[in-house]
């Protein structure tokens, strides 16, 4: 099972990577109206998934800064955060942490910074802006977001090509889905830029255990949204490779969540490139 894994990886990155190269900067936001669903996770982990086969950004636009701190940034309030990249884009604030990986940490100032923009010009598109001058860069930028629908959100979403809704498999995260619908159908109604329509790459099940009132709200999900086949099942592997600042693919590739991560990873390439 070991080397299996690993092979078809290998394969899938050798079969797409001259491809991705020719593209342009694909930008998706990893959401959900609710939290420990499994954004921040998602993102550590198909972000090193995407980092084989090109270069990524990982955006924290969460102020609690899990996504950071999982890089062992652990920024002081002092430090140059995403909020002084949105207000002057100098690269130095980006950070490389991982071969491939750079990443725009948060801090708790973020919030602050948040309650004092309001009277910013087209304060929406101000992250996408800031983007413009390091998105060349990058073959994909993954942005981690909050739970709440507010500024962050707004910013997250007028930034990007994709939106991944992560769930847990608990009716409150369906509930989180509608209102995401809504935001992305508002940002593409109101984009007045030349950035295509947000495309929604569809709702991913984290944290998956075989129980009857899961399965009955994937089924249900199935029937309104477009639903991945690739539940991310529930896997000791994913704390314990966070406690040591590793994604659980590096961590322990034979896990169930790795497994999985990889073939929702594969997905989203389909998506993506198809
Ligand atoms: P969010 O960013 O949506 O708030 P996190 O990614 O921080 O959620 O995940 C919340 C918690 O659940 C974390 O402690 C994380 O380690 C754990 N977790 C996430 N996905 C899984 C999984 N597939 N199996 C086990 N634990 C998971
Ligand atoms: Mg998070």
């Amino acid at each position: 099972m070991n080397l299996e894994w690993k092979d078809l990886v290998q394969e899938q990155f050798k079969a797409t990577s001259h491809v991705i190269r020719e593209m342009n900067t694909k930008i998706i936001s990893i959401c959900q109206n609710k939290g420990g669903v499994g954004k921040t996770t998602s993102a550590i982990n198909l972000g090193y998934l995407f980092s084989k086969i090109g270069k990524v950004l990982l955006i924290d636009l969460d102020s609690q800064a899990n996504l950071s701190q999982s890089f062992g940034i652990f920024a002081d309030k002092d430090d140059s955060s995403v909020k002084d990249f949105i207000d002057n884009p100098d690269p130095k604030i980006i950070q490389n942490v991982k071969k491939n990986i750079d990443i725009l940490p948060n801090n708790p100032l973020f919030e602050a910074w948040k309650k004092n923009s309001n009277h910013k010009a087209n304060l929406n598109y101000l992250l996408g802006i800031a983007l413009k001058s390091v998105k060349d860069n990058y073959d994909y930028i993954l942005i981690d977001c909050p739970p709440s629908l507010d500024l962050s959100f707004d910013l997250a979403l007028y930034a990007s090509d994709y939106v991944l809704i992560l769930s847990d498999g608990h009716k409150f995260a369906m509930m989180g889905m509608d209102n995401i619908l809504l935001e992305v159908a508002k940002s593409n109604k109101n984009n007045i830029t030349d950035k295509k329509d947000i495309q929604v790459l569809g709702l991913a099940f984290n944290m998956y255990k075989k129980h009857t009132i899961i399965n009955n709200v994937i089924d249900t999900a199935k029937e309104l949204y477009d639903v991945f086949n690739t539940k991310i099942r529930d896997s000791v592997a994913v704390p314990e490779s966070q406690a040591q600042g590793l994604s659980v693919i590096e961590y322990d590739i034979n896990s169930n969540a790795s497994q999985d991560y990889i073939e929702l990873f594969n997905e989203i390439l389909g998506k993506i490139n198809g």
